[in-house]
This record gives structure tokens, C-alpha cells and sequence, in this order.
């Protein structure tokens, strides 16, 4: 068997089309455009270029985005007066600050300095007990990009065997509780699980989470599962190049060769968190409003 490579670029593409869709027709009814403003304390190189796309893809999805770029030495107080201050800002829909911070700087207390209702990236406590008891609120981009693409693939999720590998924050838990939503019967494996190829063995529906090269390889996968690869890994490199490989978590060619449907890296769900991060944004903006949220995101 060759697994069908689920493309989340293309996926995306088309999830940013459709917000960009809804921002307009959102600023004809509100008379302004929705608004991510988004925060980066500090000269982190990644951090810098991750803030710099998600700036043009705001922009490129018809709304306003304000960019807050702090030095490294940026107090505490003077993060937490920023964050108030947008939280106070009608024009600012979402809020977004760049982790990680520098050290000196309480990450937990500053996301909980945000308004759980301009919370786009669905880490604020509020947000993560919201999803725990199916309310509505913010869920996390990355796990709620990876849950389109596998409803997009398998449709009804019902009773199918789910194994989650990470129980992070920000991608495991989320992922694991939106699963369980959809009526999967779902595990959460970790570093202290025994026997984890025999666990994701069993899955249907395999999401990777753990940030190790290429860990899952062909034996681990039962015949057909639909592998999610969240994992994103720099290969040392090879003699005369500069970088090395990205690669998942998953051993992406073996993998094809037993897997029913896996998304690449790139290409797969990186592409995705940023788009639901747009998602995210157009709807707290309708919510903010007192719009109903836009159909089809
Ligand atoms: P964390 O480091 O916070 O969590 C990793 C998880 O993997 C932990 O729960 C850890 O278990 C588990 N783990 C570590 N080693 C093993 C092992 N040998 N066997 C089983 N489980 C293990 O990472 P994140 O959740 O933040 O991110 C995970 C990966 O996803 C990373 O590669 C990251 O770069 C990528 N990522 C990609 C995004 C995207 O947009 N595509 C967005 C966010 C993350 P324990 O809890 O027991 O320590």
C-alpha cells in the first residue's frame, strides 16, 4: 500500500481564502477589519520569522496587523501594561504573544494577563477548561488544524481507536480532548508509556507530538492508520550543507508504505497552525462584535 499524503499546504491555502473571506464581509458589517496584534519580546531568530509570516499572512487575509516588537530586557510590568492595553483596544480582536519569552519573564502570568476572548491561541486557562467541558472558546491552532485535516480525510471519527504521542499544553491534551469530542477512544502515550510501538500499533488514527526524528517507523503502524505528524525536527546536516533535513516524528517513507493517509514535513501541519490562527482571529472578531460566527471555518 502507498498512503495518500495529506496535503495541508493546499488545505491551508484554502482555509486562508475562506477567512480572508469572512474578514471582508466582517469589516462591511463592523466597519473595521478584524485585528491580530501579536507581541515578540526579544531577538530569537525563529521567533523573529515566525512573527514576520504571521504579519503578511494577516495582512494577506484582509485584517489589520499590529506588531509589538520589545527588547530582550522588557519587564514583566512592561509586558503586562502592553497586554492590558490591547486588551482594551477595540480594533484588536486577537492577541497572540510569541513564545518562548526570555527567562526572566513569567510565561504562565502573561497568558493569563490576556482576555480569554482575544485568547487566539487557545493557551489560557480559561480557554483550555472551556474545551475540557465543550464550551465554546479557543483551541489551540495546531491540534484544531490537525482535527480539520483528519475529518476532511475520514469524516466521522466515531469510535475509531486514536493514539495521541505528547501530552504537551499547547498540541497533546488539546489534541487528545478534541479527539475524545469527536467519539474516538483515545489514548495518551508519553515518554513513560511502556510499549509504545504496541500501543500505536492498535491505532487507527496515529498524531505524533514528541519532537524526536523519524521515531515512528513502519513496524509501529497497524495496516491503513491515518498518521498526523506534528513533530518538527532538524536533521544534523549533511557534509557541505548549512542546515540540515526538517523532518517529523514520523519515518515518513517507511510509513507510506503501510499507513492509509500521512501528512508530510514539511507541508502537512505546519502550514495549518498558522491558517487556524487566522480562523481564530475572524471568529473572535465576529464574537467580540456580537456577529454570529462566520459559516464554514
Ligand atoms: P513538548 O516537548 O512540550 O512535548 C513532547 C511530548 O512528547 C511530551 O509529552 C513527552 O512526554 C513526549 N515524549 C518525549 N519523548 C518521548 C518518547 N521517547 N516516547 C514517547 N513520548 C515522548 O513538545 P510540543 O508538544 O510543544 O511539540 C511536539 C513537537 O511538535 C515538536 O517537534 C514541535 O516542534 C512540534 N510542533 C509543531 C507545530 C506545528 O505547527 N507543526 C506546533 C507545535 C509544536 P513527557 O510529557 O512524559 O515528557
Amino acid at each position: 500500500m502507498t498512503a495518500i499524503r495529506i496535503d495541508g499546504k493546499a488545505f491551508a491555502a484554502k482555509l486562508r481564502e475562506r477567512v480572508g473571506e469572512a474578514a471582508m464581509a466582517f469589516a462591511q458589517s463592523a466597519g473595521r477589519k478584524p485585528g491580530l496584534a501579536v507581541v515578540l519580546v526579544g531577538d530569537d531568530p525563529a521567533s523573529q520569522v515566525y512573527v514576520g509570516s504571521k504579519g503578511k499572512a494577516t495582512v494577506a487575509a484582509n485584517m489589520e496587523s499590529f506588531t509589538h516588537r520589545l527588547g530582550a530586557e522588557t519587564s514583566q510590568a512592561d509586558l503586562l501594561a502592553l497586554v492590558d492595553q490591547l486588551n482594551r483596544d477595540d480594533a484588536v480582536d486577537g492577541i497572540l504573544v510569541q513564545l518562548p519569552l526570555p527567562d526572566h519573564l513569567d510565561e504562565q502570568s502573561i497568558i493569563a494577563s490576556i482576555s480569554p476572548d482575544k485568547d487566539v491561541d487557545g493557551f489560557h486557562v480559561i480557554n483550555a477548561g472551556r474545551l475540557s467541558v465543550g464550551q465554546s472558546g479557543f483551541v489551540p491552532c495546531t491540534p484544531l488544524g490537525c482535527m480539520m485535516l483528519l475529518t476532511d480525510r475520514l469524516g466521522d471519527l466515531s469510535g475509531l481507536e486514536a493514539v495521541v504521542i505528547g501530552r504537551s499544553n499547547i498540541v497533546g491534551k488539546p489534541m487528545a480532548q478534541l479527539l475524545l469530542d469527536a467519539n474516538a477512544t483515545v489514548t495518551i502515550a508519553h515518554s513513560r508509556t511502556k510499549d509504545l510501538a504496541g500501543v500505536v500499533k492498535r491505532a487507527d488514527i496515529v498524531v505524533a507530538a514528541v519532537g524526536r526524528p523519524e521515531m515512528i517507523g513502519r513496524d509501529w503502524l497497524k495496516n491503513g492508520a491515518t498518521v498526523i505528524d506534528v513533530g518538527i525536527n532538524r536533521l544534523p546536516p549533511e557534509p557541505g550543507k548549512e542546515k540540515g533535513k526538517l523532518v517529523g516524528d514520523v519515518a515518513f517513507d517507511e510509513a507510506s508504505e503501510v499507513a492509509g493517509a500521512i501528512t508530510p514535513v514539511p507541508g502537512g501541519v505546519g502550514p495549518m497552525t498558522i491558517a487556524v490562527l487566522l480562523r481564530n482571529t475572524v471568529v473572535a472578531a465576529h464574537r467580540n462584535a456580537g456577529l454570529d460566527a462566520p459559516a464554514g471555518l
